[in-house]
């Protein structure tokens, strides 16, 4: 077997390793954390070997890329768009993926809403906030967030399911702190129609962090297929 995959077998095993570690420190007995593989820039082979070993949700950044490697793809995996999604796009993913967590706009969240219907289906969505107030990241200001799950949970085709972050770079928690306590704080709202059961946070380099903070669904790339190769 080629080595690569034999590479793969093993950070599985550490991060599975790690996230377990971190649950059982911070964690009720009863919280369960999902592990998603990041798939930018890596060939379906790869993607599907760590299909193979019990990796059951991937998450893809962008269209174009996705769509010409979904159909080598082992179809038991469950797929969730994570990447700035452009509105003419939605139209490309709505009959394949299974959510979409990067919706940081009412625009978007319309459009989904819109071709969701057309599809005679109900598109589960998270909403992205941009924790850290980063002038180069999507993702909504904390103070907007409250209006767009309201709007968004009048549209009847789609499903807030709850939150998606990717927190400044800056090896400091606090950014997870504060998205665990405005997660919470939403989630005591009771919102109706806004169904906040999941936390998306967590990446290589702060996974175990995020577990630490709440989140129950842990997006990794690196750590998992190595260093994204962009050529
Ligand atoms: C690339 C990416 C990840 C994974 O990042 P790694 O540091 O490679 O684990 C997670 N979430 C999003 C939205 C990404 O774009």
């Amino acid at each position: 077997m080629c080595s690569e995959f034999i590479d793969i077998e093993e950070n599985l095993r550490e991060i599975r390793y790690r996230m377990n570690e971190a649950a059982a420190k911070y964690r009720s007995g009863d919280d369960v954390i999902r592990l998603m593989a990041v798939t930018k820039t890596v060939a379906p082979e790869k993607v599907n070997h760590a299909v193979k070993l019990g990796v059951d949700l991937l998450g893809e950044n962008r269209v174009q890329e996705y769509l010409s490697k979904k159909d080598a793809y082992d179809i038991s995996a469950e797929v969730h768009i994570i990447g700035h999604l452009q509105t003419n796009k939605v139209k490309y993913i709505i009959g394949d993926v299974s959510m979409i967590q990067s919706v940081d706009s009412i625009r978007l969240a319309e459009e989904i809403n819109r071709l969701a219907a057309k599809n005679g289906r109900i598109m589960n969505i998270l909403c992205e906030v941009n924790i850290g107030g980063e002038e180069s990241k999507n993702g909504i200001a904390p103070e907007m967030l409250d209006e767009l799950l309201q709007r968004a949970a009048e549209l009847e085709n789609i499903r807030v399911r709850g939150l998606m972050t990717i927190p400044p770079p800056t090896g400091s928690d606090i950014f997870l702190a504060h998205m665990q306590e405005l997660f919470l704080s939403v989630r005591e709202k009771k919102l109706n129609g806004v169904s906040m059961d999941i936390l998306s946070m967590g990446m290589t380099h702060d996974y175990a962090e995020a577990i630490k903070y709440g989140s129950n669904l842990v997006r990794i790339g690196t750590g998992l297929f190595g260093a994204r190769n962009y050529n």
